[in-house]
Parts: C-alpha cells; sequence; structure tokens
C-alpha cells in the first residue's frame, strides 16, 4: 500500500466538510455491538471511528474494508454520526490516494476487461450448454459493442486510472 498525502489535519478537515464529523463519537460502544461483521471478521467499527478522528493512518487499515455497509450501526447511533457515510468519505479518499486491498484491484481489473466483476469461465460454459442455454448469457460478454461502452464508462469517470488498471483495459478478453 502507498503512503497516504493527506495529514491528520486534512482528513479531519475533508471528513468535516463532508458532514463526517466522527469528532462527536463518545465511544459507547453501540455500533460496534450492532455490526454483524465485527461477529466473524476483525472490523471494530467504534475503533475505526475513533481512529478516523485522529490520524491519518485510517486510510491504511484493512477494517476499513471489511463493513458490509449493512447500516445497523448508523442507525443506532446515539450521536447521530453518519457512520457508513464516514466510511465510503474514507473509502473513497483512500482509493483517490492509491490505497485499495489488491483484491480489489484484481476485481476492477476484471470488471474493465469483462464487464462483470466475476465473469463466466468455461465450467460455468459446460455447464449452461449441458442445460440447454446459450453458452455464454445476454451480457456484454456476449455483446462486444457493450463491452466497449462500459469500458468508455469506466474511462470516463476515471475508474481504471484509480484502480491502476489503465494499462489492461484494452487486454484481450481472458477467463477468469
Ligand atoms: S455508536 Fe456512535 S457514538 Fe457510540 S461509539 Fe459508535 S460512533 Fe461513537
Ligand atoms: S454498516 Fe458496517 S460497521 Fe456498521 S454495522 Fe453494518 S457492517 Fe458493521
Amino acid at each position: 500500500m502507498s503512503e497516504p498525502t493527506h495529514d491528520n489535519t486534512n482528513l479531519l478537515n475533508t471528513m468535516k466538510a463532508a458532514c463526517r464529523d466522527t469528532l462527536r463519537c463518545m465511544q459507547c460502544g453501540v455500533c460496534s455491538g450492532s455490526c454483524p461483521s465485527g461477529r466473524h471478521m476483525a472490523i471494530n467499527i467504534r475503533r475505526l471511528v475513533k481512529k478516523a478522528a485522529r490520524t491519518v493512518d485510517v486510510l491504511k487499515d484493512e477494517q476499513l474494508w471489511m463493513c458490509t455497509t449493512c447500516y445497523n450501526c448508523q442507525e443506532r447511533c446515539p450521536r447521530n454520526i453518519d457512520i457508513v457515510e464516514a466510511v465510503f468519505s474514507l473509502r473513497s479518499i483512500a482509493v483517490h490516494e492509491g490505497i485499495m486491498l489488491p483484491e480489489h484491484g484484481r476485481v476492477s481489473g476484471l470488471l474493465i476487461r469483462h464487464g462483470h466483476a466475476v465473469p463466466i469461465d468455461d465450467e460455468r460454459k459446460k455447464q449452461r450448454t449441458e442445460l440447454g442455454l446459450d453458452e455464454i448469457p445476454l451480457t456484454v460478454q456476449s455483446c462486444p459493442e457493450g463491452l466497449e461502452e462500459v469500458r468508455t464508462l469506466l474511462k470516463s469517470c476515471g475508474f481504471d486510472r484509480l484502480t491502476g488498471d489503465r494499462d489492461k483495459s484494452n487486454a484481450k478478453t481472458e477467463t477468469a
């Protein structure tokens, strides 16, 4: 992961400007107690909120990517902190800083190359044929013009640049 260019003050100001003021958190723990992801993964949203109010290092914290955005915590926060929106904002800042999990980079590459995060593979093609279906479903995978339109959209919003996949966006279609 690259180092963030944001400093702590800069990050707090950005979050405040986006009305994601995590400084209002009183560390009651209601959010963590409500978090279904926290029961199965290492995410502790209370600690993440605390970190977001203090240090830019939150951008490099893998917990940032473990939230499923179910909104349980946000619904229950007694301080009405927009916790999930804060997570979205932090993720956005992180990606613009070049900080992204390798897995997300790989999935982004698949999206650019195939128009799908989970492109159809040979086994699925075989199963579809056995079921009497077309080998490839009626998606951009069977429509080169549609795939080009998807790529154009992804490029126009800078998705390929942000995900570091700009050099591969014209690569030949490959099986995942
Ligand atoms: S529920 Fe709200 S106030 Fe309580 S710890 Fe979580 S973010 Fe902070
Ligand atoms: S929105 Fe994220 S952090 Fe909040 S309860 Fe759901 S999974 Fe946990």
